[in-house]
């Protein structure tokens, strides 16, 4: 009895320390790691590509005007399959490498984006512009006779 745990004793103490001082000392991530969903707004063009892949469902496309898109996310469903990042091709999307996302709010893991759209002149729906310039378009010019005001 006492010889067997002399012998744990000593499995146990040339085995070392095995575990890490977690949460001062968090474990780094294995080449690959899909970690928690971030989004680059600036690169986003707002097609909603990775809403139509998502198995997981959670992201919401949703065209409150004519000119102007909602893309929320609804993290805490993510299961990190990485598809959404496959299938953009702004590379707007990125797999992080943060994995603490334990929060006891939910709206902690909501990002939401309101993009400016192009506007099809047929049917008034909102398109995804081809460049930068056509995003710009005419969002935040002032109308002539403001301008004669001042
Ligand atoms: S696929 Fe990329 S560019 Fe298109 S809405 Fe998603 S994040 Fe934005
Ligand atoms: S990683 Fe997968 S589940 Fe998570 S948002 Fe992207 S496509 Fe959806």
């Amino acid at each position: 009895m006492i010889s067997s745990k002399l012998k744990q004793l000593s499995v146990g103490l040339k085995a070392g320390r095995v575990t890490l001082k977690y949460p001062f000392e968090p474990r780094p991530t294995p080449p690959g790691f899909r970690g928690k969903v971030t989004i680059n707004a600036e690169r986003c063009t707002g097609c909603g590509g990775c809403a139509t892949v998502c198995p997981a469902r959670l992201i919401k496309v949703t065209d409150i005007s004519p000119e102007w898109r909602i893309i929320r996310r609804h993290l805490e469903r993510c299961i990190h399959c990485g598809r959404c990042a496959e299938a953009c091709q702004e590379r707007a999307v990125e797999m992080s490498q943060e994995f603490e996302e334990a929060t006891p709010d939910k709206h902690d893991l909501l990002i939401e984006q309101k993009i400016y759209m192009g506007t099809c002149k047929r049917c008034g729906r909102c398109y995804t512009p081809f460049s930068v310039l056509d995003r710009h378009m005419t969002v935040g010019f002032r109308k002539e006779e403001e301008i004669d005001g001042i």
